[in-house]
C-alpha cells in the first residue's frame, strides 16, 4: 500500500530530486504545499515556470540574464578592466553579496575534470580567451572553487593567458582546500578577493 495519495506521493518524488532535499524534507515541503492558499502555489509554480522559459545565459559572460546582455554587464558603472572567472552562475551572487567588487565575471559553466570527462571544451573557455583578446581587460581574476578540478581549471586558463600580457591572479588565501565558493562566508571570500595573488 503506498503511504500517501498518488499525486501526493508524486511531489515528493518531485521535490527529493532536487539537490539538497532528502526524503523527510521533501515531505514537509509537500505538506507545506498541500496546507498553503493555492494563490501562494499558483505564483510558486508561476515563478518555476518563468525561471525556465524567459531566462538564458548573457551573450558575453554566461551568467542568468533575462535579455542578450546581464544587467552586470549592461551597467555602466562596472570596471571593463577586470573579470572575475568563476564556476557556476551562483558564485556571480555570492561575490555581490560580498561586496567591493566592482569588475564583471566570466560564467565557465563548470570546470575542467579529468575524472569526470570534462575538457576545456566542454565549458566557456574558448568564449573568455576571446573576451581577453579583443576587449580593454587587463586583469583576470581566476575565482574557480578551491578543490582539485577548480584548481585544475585555474592552472589551465592561466596557462592560456600568459601570452596576453595581462594581469591574472587567483583567490585563494582564507578559502579553505575543498571548500565550494557557494557556501563559503561573505568575509572570507571578500578577503580571499582582496588577497589574490598572481599566477
Ligand atoms: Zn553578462
Amino acid at each position: 500500500m503506498p503511504t500517501f495519495a498518488l499525486p501526493l506521493s508524486r511531489l515528493v518524488e518531485a521535490l527529493r530530486s532536487l539537490p539538497g532535499i532528502g526524503q523527510k524534507s521533501a515531505q514537509r515541503l509537500a505538506f507545506h504545499v498541500l496546507k498553503s492558499p493555492l494563490r501562494e502555489i499558483e505564483e510558486l509554480a508561476a515563478a518555476l515556470l518563468e525561471v525556465k522559459e524567459k531566462l538564458r545565459l548573457c551573450g558575453t559572460c554566461f551568467n542568468i540574464a533575462d535579455a542578450e546582455q546581464c544587467p552586470l554587464c549592461e551597467d555602466p558603472g562596472r570596471d571593463r578592466t577586470q573579470i572575475c572567472v568563476v564556476e557556476e552562475p551562483g558564485n556571480v551572487a555570492v561575490i555581490e553579496r560580498a561586496g567591493g567588487y566592482r569588475g564583471l565575471y566570466h560564467v565557465l559553466h563548470g570546470a575542467i575534470s579529468p575524472i569526470h570527462g570534462v575538457g576545456p571544451d566542454q565549458i566557456r573557455v574558448a568564449e573568455l580567451l576571446e573576451r581577453v583578446r579583443s576587449g580593454e581587460v587587463r586583469e583576470v581574476i581566476l575565482a574557480t572553487n578551491p578543490t582539485a578540478d577548480g584548481e585544475t581549471t585555474a592552472t589551465h586558463i592561466s596557462s592560456l593567458l600568459r601570452p596576453l600580457s595581462i594581469r591574472v591572479t587567483r583567490i585563494g588565501m582564507g578559502l579553505p582546500v575543498g571548500a565550494d565558493i557557494e557556501y563559503v562566508d561573505e568575509v572570507t571570500l571578500s578577503k580571499a578577493l582582496d588577497g589574490r595573488r598572481p599566477v
